[in-house]
Formats: C-alpha cells, structure tokens, sequence
C-alpha cells in the first residue's frame, strides 16, 4: 500500500500535468492552475480517510471540529456570557473530534466503499455543490474544481492498485482489485447509501455546459487553425516529401 506522501506526491505531480494540459487548451488560466492542483492533492488524500486512525481522517475530522467551533462561537456570541460560550464551543470541538471520528471509523471498513469510482463521481459533484452554491464560483470553475478532486481520486485509486503487484515476485497480492473498483462489492447497504447520496447531487448540481461549450470553441479553433490556407500548404508539403 503506497503510504500518505508517496499518495499526496503523485496526485500533486498529476494534477499538475492535468493542470498544464487544460491550460494549453485554454479551458483555465494560469492563475487557475495551482488551485487545480490543491483540489487534485486533495482528491488525491480522500479515498484513505476511511483507513483507521490514518492521517488525512485525522486532518478531515480536525478541519470539521475547527469549522464547528467557529460557527457555535459565532452563532450563540450575542446569547451567553464567555466563559459559557468557551465551554460549548471546546464541547464541540471535542465531540467532532473524537466522537465524530470514533463512530466514522465504527462504520466504515479500509478500502470499502470509499476505495470506489463511486465514491470518486460522489465528491466530484460534492465539489461542484459546494463551490457553487456555497463559494458562488462560476459554473464553469466550480465544474473544474470537482473534475480534479475526482482526477485525485481514481489516481489515488490506480496507485493503490499498482502498488498491489508485488513486481519482484510478480504476483498478485491479496489487495489487488479491492482499491479500482465500481462500488463495494461486499457491502450492498454502504453502495446503496452513497448510490442515494450520488444521485440526490446529481440532482441539484449545475449542468456543465460552460465547461462543454469552453471545449468546442477550443476545438473549433483548432479545427478552423487546420483548415486555414498556410497550415493546408504546409501539410501538402510535408505530404509531397
Ligand atoms: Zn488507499
């Protein structure tokens, strides 16, 4: 099994190759691209949050207790004296933390259903939502943002993969096909929720048609590049050689 930095490397370098490429086609800028590469990075740590006491469950479920502190502080501020205030909101944190993570880890089996392409199309859409509707991104970037976290994702996913061939004794070892598959082949209720949970997005998130319409003018371009008079003398002559 890769580890935490061989996984987070390699969904770096990825994203950054994507990243070069969808600029070269004019679909981000360059000011877009490490944005790119920090949803790909992220992407790429997200399948393993479902392996135990691993480090990016540690960093997800710390971000969440953060984001809760914060928002019980500024929610009950004006209700409370602060020494009440501090109190709830360290309860908080608390219960996120250790509560939260506890019954996570409870529920949830290493290379389950979070090891799927499933799961990958689940929070690529996530992505979409929340950059959408919450960060008000144009569709096109919310779109772009998604896209990568999913690219991390199934890199995450095909590294797992490769790294169960065992090449100095060429076999197989036993985890081979339990990272890059559909869905939890083993557990049917976890498929089903996050088969529901899948759908309800796809329901409310945006049609990517900018992203659609971005790639076609691009195309067009090239097209209308390759029908220009100098590019269809430069290929006769190539052709006469
Ligand atoms: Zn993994």
């Amino acid at each position: 099994m890769a580890n935490f930095n061989t996984h987070l490397t390699v969904a770096i370098g990825a994203s950054a190759g994507a990243a070069l490429v969808a600029v070269n086609f004019h679909v981000i800028t360059v000011t877009d691209a490490p944005w790119m590469v920090a949803f790909g990075a992220i992407g790429g740590m997200l399948p393993d949050i479902d392996s135990g006491n691993s480090t990016p469950i540690k960093l997800f479920f710390t971000t969440l207790a953060i984001i809760t502190l914060l928002t019980v502080i500024q929610v009950f501020k004006n209700n409370y004296p602060a020494y009440i205030l501090l109190l709830m909101a360290a309860a908080a944190y608390l219960i996120i933390r250790y509560g939260a993570l506890n019954l996570f880890n409870r529920f949830t089996s290493h290379r389950g259903i979070f090891h799927s392409v499933l799961t990958a199309v689940f929070f690529c859409l996530l992505m979409v939502c929340i950059a959408c509707y919450l960060l008000r991104w144009d569709i096109l970037h919310s779109w772009l943002s998604g896209l990568f976290i999913g690219f991390g994702f199934i890199i995450h996913l095909l590294l797992d993969e490769i790294y169960s061939v065992d090449l100095s004794n060429k076999r197989m070892k036993k985890s081979f096909g339990t990272a890059l598959k559909l869905y939890s082949y083993k557990n049917m209720t976890t498929t089903a929720l996050m088969a529901a949970c899948t759908l309800a997005l796809a329901w409310i998130t945006p049609q990517p048609q900018p992203l659609i319409k971005s790639w076609q003018a691009q195309n067009s371009q090239y097209l209308s590049a390759a029908k220009s008079p100098v590019i269809k003398t430069a290929i006769k002559k190539l052709s006469q050689k």
